[in-house]
């Protein structure tokens, strides 16, 4: 929910929501103006009980920004095994942890804008499936066993989905550092197929305005999550400048200054052909 309003309660059919996030924000100078207010008004009135934000974008500051200040409860922020070996996630968890902020994991399964296919891949899925679980509920294991994640936010689209979740969620058993280090290694390996949010880098790259991690989001939808609606519903919001499908947007800076290495140009040619 993002409206300043509490009309959407009686929509939902309930008289007050447990937490109320603020979607999507990328700078953690949106939560400035109004927002520390109307949190304590709502919160007053019993419409609320905790107030946060989500992020898919520049997450470390905006968890940095959070831990300073003293109105957010909690944070919604893309988390997986991709991202929990970078040191600058660690600090900004640790900073949320001193400042008493929940911190939950959104993105999982750490899919992105390209589809790996890798023998890496397959490795790592034949190495947990032959302790007894998938490479998904792995991911997910490696998210529930680090203390500073209070909860995960995972999208469970069918019945298949939903039980081994559960399944996982279950199982006590944890997973050995060797299990941790295939994790990593397969990140390692995979780099190049994740776009890790760092928007602030690639945008200013291009001049400051243009969300090229937005597009990476976009076909991450398409590629990894099967979703071709939402895809195409988050591209036909970007700017126009950014689905050109003529290749007249030079991406080359924005390429070069990805920490990642991602294939942008490629990835935006990509995405005018398929979510146009
Ligand atoms: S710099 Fe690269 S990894 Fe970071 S948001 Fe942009 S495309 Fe994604």
């Amino acid at each position: 929910m993002t409206s300043g309003s509490t009309k959407p309660l009686p929509a939902l059919k309930t008289s007050y929501v447990d937490l109320f996030y603020v979607h999507a924000i990328s700078n953690i100078d949106e939560m400035g103006g109004h927002w520390r207010e109307w949190a304590a008004k709502q919160k007053q009135a019993g419409k609320i009980k905790f107030f946060g934000f989500s992020s898919h974008n520049n997450m470390e500051a905006c968890l940095e920004g959070a831990a300073k200040l003293d109105f957010i409860d909690a944070v919604m922020v893309a988390y997986n095994f991709r991202l929990m070996t970078e040191p600058a996630m660690q600090k900004a968890l640790e900073a949320c942890t001193k400042a008493g902020i929940g911190v939950v994991a959104m993105k999982t399964q750490g899919g992105g804008p390209v589809k790996s296919d890798s023998q890496a891949e397959l490795d790592m899925a034949g190495r947990f499936l032959e302790k007894g679980f998938t490479d998904k509920q792995a991911k997910l294991k490696a998210i529930w066993e680090n203390p500073a994640i209070a909860s995960v936010c995972s999208q469970m689209p069918n019945l298949t989905i939903l039980s081994a979740n559960v399944a996982a969620a279950r199982d006590a058993t944890a997973l050995a550092r060797q299990d941790i280090e295939a994790l990593a290694r397969f990140a390692a390996d995979t780099r190049g197929d994740y776009c890790a949010g760092c928007a602030a880098v690639c945008s200013a790259a291009l001049g400051g305005s243009l969300p090229v991690a937005d597009v990476m989001r976009a076909m991450m939808y398409a590629r990894d999550y099967g979703e071709p609606a939402l895809a195409r519903e988050l591209y036909a919001s970007l700017p126009e400048r950014l689905r050109r499908a003529d290749g007249s947007l030079d991406v080359a800076a924005a390429e070069a200054a990805c920490p990642r290495g991602l294939a942008i140009a490629a990835i935006m040619a990509e995405a005018a052909t398929l979510l146009a």
